[in-house]
């Protein structure tokens, strides 16, 4: 990894006509740094191995014989191939694909969002949403979850039945606090919402063994869609691939927003060389899962409030300067996440090594002066505003 860039600002208008929103606005992203731990992005830590390495290249080089034409425009392979390894019985073109989830959700908002429109989330929640909002100039609405950071299903259903947002938001597990949303909340929005309901389900190879996904509800309800991507469990961070089943009508809406050719021939060649060998991408799963669990309990032991996870990340706290904590652990060669509520950390489940290296570099700094002690207050607040 390299050196981060120094941060930019979008220019004053006088300066530059950019959009009056965007002034003052900087790049989105955590901090790309070079230390030997990063658990700060969520990524599978194990990376492939290389029988798979040499299926990927053999594939990129097969692409390249024809890199001077333009890729299949539809993807209808890898789309196919991802419908396969989602099974629920759906077919291709139940299926979009774009460059990770985070075009996939901007597609669904040019799409469905849009001027006059608005789209609604239960924070504390995904950073990014508020910026694909703001992109495709959607109104921006926030209902807060409850102090467990649950979605309180009476609560959920008048939300949207007052604010009639044309795109409901629901992740789950949820980032950066790792909960699950039951089926039945996600049945009874269906129920209400008057546009369409999209469950973000970036983290759900993650969940509890028997966590129901909401592609289960999809035959039942044609506005719905499921987003999910290879980023995390699959262990393709940089091959930038997310996808998103819901009927096909709902496929066709977003292929309509799409730019030409988005996804590149390498991108989908690779793709597909990935989930041909799925059982090996997903291998280090449940071991990510063990390492969550164990995490969990380390920081409980050491009188830290930890949020019930479904994902591979713990957001724990809280702490009086979270932001002290921070760059302790950074100044020990540990890179996290600040983010979430005021007082809370996000930390992701990474190797043993990870793991031991992490909760060493806690307890040092955690016992290094008054400033770092544990805040006594561990109640969330239900209403803090979007994670930022
Ligand atoms: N949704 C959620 C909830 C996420 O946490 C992330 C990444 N952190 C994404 C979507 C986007 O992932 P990607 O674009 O890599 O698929």
């Amino acid at each position: 990894m390299s050196a981060p860039p120094p941060t930019s600002t979008v220019a004053e208008p006088a300066a530059l006509p950019v959009r009056p929103e965007l002034v003052g606005e900087v790049p989105y992203g955590a901090p790309q740094l070079d230390v030997p731990v990063c658990l700060n992005v969520n990524e599978n830590p194990y990376p492939p191995s290389e029988a798979v390495v040499a299926d990927i290249a053999a594939a990129v080089a097969d692409a390249a014989r024809s890199m001077n034409r333009y890729p299949e425009r539809d993807a209808l392979a890898l789309r196919a191939d991802l419908a396969a390894y989602l099974g629920h019985g759906l077919t291709g073109d139940q299926v979009w694909a774009a460059n990770g989830s985070n075009e996939v959700m901007t597609h669904v908002l040019q799409a469905f969002g849009g001027p006059g429109r608005s789209v609604a989330t239960f924070t504390p929640t995904y950073s990014m949403y508020p910026e694909y909002a703001r992109n495709t100039h959607t109104g921006w609405l926030t209902v807060p979850r409850a102090a467990d950071f649950t979605i309180d299903v009476a609560a959920a259903v008048a939300a949207v039945k007052r604010l009639q947002p044309d795109v409901v938001l629901l992740t789950s597990p949820n980032n950066p606090t790792g909960t699950a949303v039951s089926l039945d909340t996600v049945a009874a929005v269906c129920a209400v919402a008057p546009g369409v309901v999209v469950v973000d389900e970036a983290y759900h190879e993650f969940a509890r063994t028997g966590t129901p996904s909401a592609l289960e509800l999809l035959p039942d309800h044609p506005r719905l869609a499921v987003s999910r991507t290879m980023s995390k469990a699959f262990a393709f961070a940089g091959g930038r691939l997310g996808y998103l089943a819901a009927s096909a009508a709902f496929v066709d809406a977003l292929r309509v927003v799409r730019l030409p050719y988005h996804l590149s021939a390498v991108t989908q060649a690779v793709a597909r060389v990935a989930l041909a060998h799925a059982e090996e991408m997903l291998a280090a799963v449940d071991r990510l899962r063990t390492a969550r669990d164990d995490l969990a309990r380390d920081l409980v032991a050491r009188g830290l409030a930890v949020a019930d996870s479904d994902a591979n990340f713990l957001l724990f706290g809280r702490f009086a300067d979270r932001h002290a904590v921070w760059q302790g652990l950074l100044d020990r060669g540990v890179l996290i996440r600040e983010v979430g509520p005021d007082g809370w950390l996000r930390v992701s489940a990474g190797t043993p090594a990870e793991m031991a290296t992490f909760i060493d570099a806690l307890d040092r700094v955690l016992q290094m002066n008054r400033v770092l002690q544990v805040s006594p207050v561990l109640q969330v607040n239900p209403v803090l505003q979007v994670t930022r």
